[in-house]
């Protein structure tokens, strides 16, 4: 199914930093503890860097103290898409934003964090931008 956001890799590359072209467009993954909204608590709404759809609220954010902002579900199911990742060696499940299909991060469930839904979408900091609520 083709995105309702298509652009050529010379677009992204021009519109990206090289980090963030790296995550969003490569599915790489930021080091753990070094991205901005780790530990951020403010309130607002995360959105994808790449195309600005809406993704994920503070509302749905905890503490895992994984490394990465975590979050136990998307703003709206639709928001985002779900891939299996065999690259490590181990199925993982990758999340992409379901408008441009930038790489967001990966969901886990069944961790016991004793979140509403017991899942985790451990997400990239660069892969997101916050606005803070009332901005
Ligand atoms: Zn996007």
């Amino acid at each position: 199914m083709p995105y309702e956001i298509e652009k050529s890799d010379a677009e992204w590359r021009e519109q990206l930093t090289p980090q963030e072209y790296a995550v969003l467009r490569q599915a790489g993954t930021e080091r753990p503890g070094v991205g901005e909204y780790t530990d951020t608590k403010t309130e607002g709404v995360y959105s994808c860097r790449a195309c600005g759809n809406e993704l994920f609220s503070s509302e749905t954010k905890f503490d895992s103290h994984c490394g990465w902002p975590s979050y136990f579900s998307p703003l709206a199911e639709e928001r985002v898409e779900y891939i299996e990742d065999t690259t490590m060696g181990m199925r993982r499940v990758e999340v992409r934003c379901a408008k441009c299909g930038s790489h967001l991060g990966h969901v886990f469930e069944g961790e016991g964090y004793g979140t509403p839904t017991d899942q985790r979408y451990c997400i990239n900091s660069i892969s997101l931008t916050l606005r803070p609520k009332g901005a």
